[in-house]
């Protein structure tokens, strides 16, 4: 059983100086009027809302949310209006509750749905991504008492979390509920596997695991101490679903998984993160193939960690993962994690760079013309692969796979775009339509001159924002043609 003031405790934990007053309110507020109503499951319908809000405070979503968590089904399932959620907790909630409503309109049937679902889902999130955590919460908890349906609604439940939700979660970061999403699926999709994987990972191996990180953790714990770094080192437990998938793509056996041996070390500062991985590497024989920087090079979603993966004792493969406190927050919440800092440091903003996709989707919603394009170009666009390029300057930009030259120009800047004649990749002349790959560094070679983008690069130019500059300059060239032609019309 969920209490209101557990909720209020989690809440405080994230904020001391929260004033929780409103959220108790809404909690009465809620568990009146749902009244009576139950759960599949048998429970008091409101131990589901003060669920979706403990969630909600365990991401470290704001109290705006929280309280919103609350109240998400109150206009949907009982006699009270979003005027009345308005009257009482004023504009902000009502609006989160009203997006959580409007979402909760569409539901998944078939492939048309759940592109509809899809575009729906990404609409709010770009008007206050503060509604997609409120939507995974509840999911999460309805997930977690999926056991109360009958079992085809089940799988449908569980495959389209998995197409929909568990995709959304990755994109923004939210590491924590994608993967306690994904392993609840996976136990509905895939019952035997799961049954055997969970058996092999928690039973079988569990001592053996716990050993050995514990043998690692005291003789890496040596030599962090010796250096006078402040540390803090975890096991990690790896998501069954991540092995699963990770079995299935290199057809390997659960003990040939390597990073099966993970470990997770925390220190102060960004400095001690590099540190630490000169003693982690010290010790043990890194595979220099398995070293990543994302500290100086983040991903996409804004994480940052460095990676490396080590001969660890009984030559063993072991991974690492060293970060700042900061950086593991973020890493655990992700875009959630943005409201928490904006309230803890006053929205200093170099703590939090809103992503560039978030713009970009807003961009390609603005010119689609139809769900299936805006889908197509989203997936496109922001859910494929990206790489990192590098400016001669050193800046990094973030493109979708096989980019070309043309759509990093247009990234810098559209006159750039406009105006290149070439490029050099790694300081070779190559074609505009060449693709590509992680790390080249690229310079565009521009003509003052040139009159604009050829029509031809439409054909290989890869993201939304260089196809789009590229229409409009040809257009307004057309324009300026025809005035040429016709300048009386339009005088
Ligand atoms: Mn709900």
């Amino acid at each position: 059983m969920m209490t209101v003031r557990q909720i209020v405790n989690k809440t405080k934990e994230n904020n001391p100086n929260d004033d929780t007053e409103l959220l108790e309110l809404a909690c009465e507020f809620a568990r009146k009027a749902h009244g009576s109503q139950k759960r599949r499951t048998g429970e008091p319908y409101i131990q589901h809302s003060y669920h979706t809000a403990y969630v909600l405070a365990q991401i470290k979503a704001d109290l705006s949310t929280i309280i919103a968590g609350v109240l998400h089904d109150v206009p949907e399932d009982t006699e009270y209006t979003l005027e009345d959620i308005k009257k009482n907790f004023g504009e902000e909630i009502a609006g989160l509750v009203e997006g959580i409503t409007k979402l909760s309109k569409i539901k998944y049937r078939g492939e048309e749905r759940y592109r509809e679902s899809l575009r729906k889902m990404f609409l709010a999130m770009v008007h206050d991504l503060r509604v997609i955590l409120i939507k995974f919460s509840d999911r999460l908890h309805n997930l977690r008492t999926l056991d109360a349906l009958p079992p085809e609604k089940r799988i449908r439940i569980a495959k389209e979390t998995m197409e929909i939700y568990a995709p959304i979660a990755e994109l923004l970061g939210i590491w924590r509920l994608k993967w306690q999403m994904e392993d609840i699926c996976f136990k509905y999709l895939h019952p035997e596997e799961y049954k055997q994987m969970q058996y092999e990972y928690e039973v079988e191996k569990k001592t053996e695991r716990n050993q050995y990180i514990q043998q690692v953790k005291n003789v890496l714990g040596q030599k962090l101490k010796d250096a006078g770094i402040n540390y803090k080192i975890e096991g990690r437990f790896k998501h069954l679903y991540s092995i699963y998938k990770k079995m299935q793509r290199k057809d390997r056996k659960f003990d040939e998984i390597y990073d099966v041996f993970a470990l997770r070390v925390i220190v102060p500062t960004v400095s001690d993160c590099y540190k630490a991985m000169g003693i982690i590497h010290s010790i043990w024989r890194p595979k220099p193939e398995r070293i990543r920087d994302y500290i100086a090079v983040p991903k996409p979603n804004g994480y940052r960690s460095l990676h490396t993966t080590v001969f660890g004792p009984e030559n063993k493969a072991t991974e690492f993962q060293i970060r700042t406190m900061e950086m593991h927050e973020e890493s655990l919440y992700g875009i959630a994690a943005h409201w928490y800092y904006k309230q803890k440091y006053n929205s200093d903003p170099k703590f939090f760079k809103e992503p560039a996709w978030v713009k970009e989707i807003l961009e390609i919603q603005k010119e689609a013309k139809d769900t299936n394009e805006f889908l197509n170009k989203v997936k496109f666009d922001v859910f494929q692969n990206r790489i990192f390029v590098f400016s001669p300057r050193g800046d990094v930009f973030d493109l979708p796979e096989d980019a070309t030259p043309v759509d990093f120009a247009y990234l810098v800047h559209t006159e750039i775009g406009n105006k290149a004649t070439g490029a050099l990749v790694n300081n070779k002349m190559t074609s505009l339509d060449h693709p590509l790959k992680k790390g080249d560094t690229v310079e565009i070679i521009t003509e003052k001159n040139r009159k604009g983008p050829s029509r031809n690069w439409l054909k290989f130019v890869k993201t939304n924002r260089a196809r789009e500059k590229i229409r409009q300059h040809t257009k307004s060239q057309r324009l300026d043609q025809i005035k040429r032609i016709f300048p009386s019309k339009f005088s």
